[in-house]
């Protein structure tokens, strides 16, 4: 097999891991790396024996599919200039700041016939990968993701950073359109939102409340689901999924406490996870490394034509929703009022202190 001739652009805090992933594929000649930071670029390219640029250009002719792991702002430009020249895209999430640049980035993926992936990772998460195979219908969700703030990714707020992965999911997941959206936000320091919670209601009726935080100082990244089917709960961090589901008996007859005895009820707090609701547990942390499995994936869509999983207008669809959750999170009256503070940059003044700090403390 022809090894592909692959670059990547961008080799900071992840494209260096996509970059050291590459190099390790036995059908893959990675042919270059290229960093903005010439220091970055030498010291990737040094680790991973290839070679170092500044810039993706000299690189338009000489590959057969790129990796873009660019900052965000920089998705449209690097991966437009790729795929004019007809080279298959994998971008970073989100696809790009704006609509109106997604929708060019797959107006030239579908001109040029070549695959447009989109880097939502977590599509490759072996304990998401065990439920959406499941033939769940959620009805009510929360997604949780919180982390530390990084300092990275700061051209983007925590909707477009953070939040864009569980909107994707809940997309994949419900399969129908957001019929609305309601949301608030704010910032820590000012600048793009670093905390927002969304509210939206899916056209299958299901309700998703989905919080995300960049200013968290214990970082959490889980997804709960009730549906007719049962419970399914995944912690990303720990790739572990659970599920739960009523016995067959319940299904068909129900269990009615209120009509049993007091020492019956006793016995039913022991019983009701494993007889009346079974679970089963599911740990995908013993399966391989997602970006592996994201990075191969394109590669096959690469060779053979297929698909990506999760495609250019996936990745549109995701920033279609989150464009919604800012429009609402810009406009919301934290006083109920439109003359008072309103949205993430001009919150109420603060009517005092929380707690007293001692001057050494604070110093
Ligand atoms: P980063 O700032 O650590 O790295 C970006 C690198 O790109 C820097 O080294 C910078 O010098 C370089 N760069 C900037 N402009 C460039 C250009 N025009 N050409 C070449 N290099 C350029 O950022 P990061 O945390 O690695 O994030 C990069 C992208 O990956 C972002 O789009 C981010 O949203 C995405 N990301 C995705 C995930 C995920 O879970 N899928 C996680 C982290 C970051």
């Amino acid at each position: 097999m022809n090894r592909l001739r692959m670059a990547v652009i961008g080799v900071g805090h992840l494209g260096q891991h996509h970059a050291r992933i590459l190099a390790g594929l036995p059908d893959v000649d990675l042919v270059g790396v290229v960093d903005a930071n010439i220091d970055q670029a030498k010291l990737v390219a040094g680790r991973l024996d290839t070679r170092p640029y500044t810039t993706h250009e000299p690189l338009l002719h000489a590959v057969d599919a790129v990796s873009i792991v660019t900052p965000t702002v920089h998705h449209h430009a690097v991966a437009s200039a790729f795929l004019k020249v007809g080279v298959p895209v994998l971008v970073e999430k989100p696809i790009c700041p704006t609509l109106a640049e997604a929708d060019e980035l797959i107006a030239l993926a579908a001109k040029a016939g070549v695959p447009l992936q989109v880097g939502h990772i977590e599509r490759f998460n072996p304990a998401f990968e065990e439920l959406i195979r499941r033939p769940i219908r959620p009805k009510f969700v929360e997604a949780e993701r919180h982390g530390p703030f990084t300092g990275r990714s700061v051209d983007i707020g925590a909707v477009l950073d953070l939040m864009i992965h569980d909107i994707d999911l809940l997309l994949a997941l419900d399969g129908t359109a957001v019929k609305s959206v309601e949301a608030v936000g704010a910032t820590a320091f000012g600048g793009h939102e670093d905390m927002v919670n969304a509210r939206l209601i899916f056209e299958s009726g299901c309700i998703a409340h989905v919080t995300a935080s960049r200013i968290t100082q214990r970082p959490k990244r889980r997804l709960r689901i009730w549906a007719p089917e049962g419970y399914a709960g995944i912690d990303f961090v720990t790739r572990k999924l659970v599920l739960v589901q009523q016995s067959p008996e319940v299904r068909q007859y129900g269990l009615r406490a209120d009509k049993m005895d007091a020492a019956a009820r006793a016995r039913l707090k022991d019983e009701v996870f494993g007889r009346h609701l079974q679970v089963r547990y599911v740990d995908g942390d013993r399966k391989g490394d997602q970006l592996t499995a994201e990075l191969r994936h394109f590669i096959d869509c690469v060779r053979t034509g297929r698909t990506p999983r999760v495609t250019g207008e996936d990745g549109r669809e995701a920033v279609a929703v989150a464009e919604r959750i800012l429009a609402s999170v810009r406009c919301h009256e934290w006083e109920g009022r439109p003359d008072g503070a309103v949205g993430p940059n001009r919150m109420p003044r603060p009517a005092g202190w929380l707690f007293e700090v001692p001057k050494a403390e604070a110093a």
